[in-house]
């Protein structure tokens, strides 16, 4: 704990976890979602711990107690109670829970506060009973009524974050005549009388609320890469991720030797270090003969996405001397993202010849390398 403010002064914080976060897209509280090798919670946690904080009480809601008291069991002075049906009510049961003289507010979900947002807030309620973490709307802001739209003067907007710190008295006597649905503290703190003060908070200070804010922030990336070529034959369709591409020659294999969407699985398996698809659909089975390559590639999405895995991206080479492939290109990505519900910025296919050298090159085989990334305990279940 660092110097403190008011030897006299005790001060504790509530950090709200008990939501739902159903507009992060997570089946799981995204205070759980990990940012490198911590949960966003414990980076909250962690850097409350650098700050005069004494007592820490998270507010977690019945579905999560039994992972939040086993990440803060990892925390000295720390203390988990039950939310209730509303912030504000968790709020309550988290002051309820522990008194002191100076209470920090904050979100569970805003894993990026910084010691000096926090110190500013605690100063700030020790000097004036509040201090209200803000900083200066960036974005323009319309009302908008019945009557039309209207510009908001953006010199006089701010966007109210957390930390919001009190005076303990002051906010607990504020949410016991609470009436009504408040959007924050501050709110609670302003309609029981009060004056909110607002301290400097940071941009960077985001609460991570949709998919979007938390792309990017997943466990770790993993490469894959695989390699396939089968050789061209008459009688046999020639099917590239897939799409069937008129031709005179077909690709010979045990399934229909869409050699694409091979490549791409052997990619996507060897960075989830799931084997690959001779091991899992070999072509001594019966039952994969004739097989659209398709219902593989299905197959091959389930065991990722079980293994925890979302595709950042895929990139796969055709090598092929004939037929001409770009003005297939762009419904082969269309197949293939539909296939694997991933918009089609993340999946790119182009295509080589080989100057007329070797088996490619003399017309008798295609052959595919492909690359993926995969990204660790993320929202791949998502489609972006
Ligand atoms: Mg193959």
């Amino acid at each position: 704990m660092k110097f403190k403010t008011d030897a006299r002064l005790s001060v504790a914080a509530v950090v709200v976890c008990a939501g739902r976060g159903q507009r992060s897209g997570l089946p799981y509280n995204k205070v759980l979602h990990c940012i490198g090798c911590k949960t966003v919670l414990e980076s909250v946690l962690d850097v409350l711990c650098r700050t005069e904080v004494e007592h820490i009480t998270v507010v977690s809601s019945p579905e999560d107690l039994v992972r939040i008291t086993e990440l803060t069991a990892e925390y000295s002075n720390t203390t988990v109670v039950i939310g209730g049906e509303t912030r504000a009510q968790s709020v309550v049961n988290g002051l309820k829970a522990h008194e002191c003289d100076i209470v920090v507010i904050h979100d569970g979900a805003r894993p990026f506060v910084t010691e000096d947002i926090i110190a500013r807030s605690i100063d700030s309620a020790v000097r004036y009973g509040s201090g209200i973490a803000a900083v200066k709307s960036i974005d323009t802001v319309k009302r908008v009524t019945a009557d039309g739209v209207t510009a908001l003067p953006r010199d006089e907007l701010y966007n109210v974050q957390t930390p919001q710190t009190f005076r303990y008295s002051e906010i607990l006597s504020a949410y016991d005549s609470m009436t009504g649905a408040p959007t924050d503290d501050a709110e609670v703190y302003e309609r029981a009388g009060f004056s909110p003060r607002l301290i400097e908070g940071d941009y960077s200070n985001k609460k991570l609320t949709t998919p979007a804010d938390l792309l990017g922030l997943s466990k770790g990336c993993k490469i894959g890469v695989g390699f396939d070529l089968h050789r061209l034959v008459t009688d046999r369709k020639l099917i590239l991720g897939g799409v069937e591409i008129p031709y005179e020659l077909g690709l010979l294999g045990h399934s229909d030797a869409d050699v694409l969407t091979h490549a791409i699985m052997d990619a996507l398996l060897s960075a989830a270090n799931l084997s690959d698809i001779g091991a899992l659909f070999p072509d001594t089975d019966e039952r994969y003969k004739g097989i659209s390559s398709m219902t593989l590639l299905s197959d091959v999405l389930a065991r990722i996405t079980d293994g925890g895995y979302a595709i950042g991206n895929i990139s796969a080479v055709v090598m092929a001397q004939k037929p001409k492939l770009a003005p297939h290109i762009d419904g082969i990505r269309n197949s293939l993202c539909a296939a694997l519900a991933i918009d089609k910025s993340r999946i790119n296919v182009s295509a080589t010849t080989t100057e007329g050298i070797g088996l490619i090159g003399e017309g008798n085989a295609i052959a595919v390398s492909a690359a993926c990334i995969l990204t660790e305990n993320s929202i791949g279940y998502l489609k972006t």
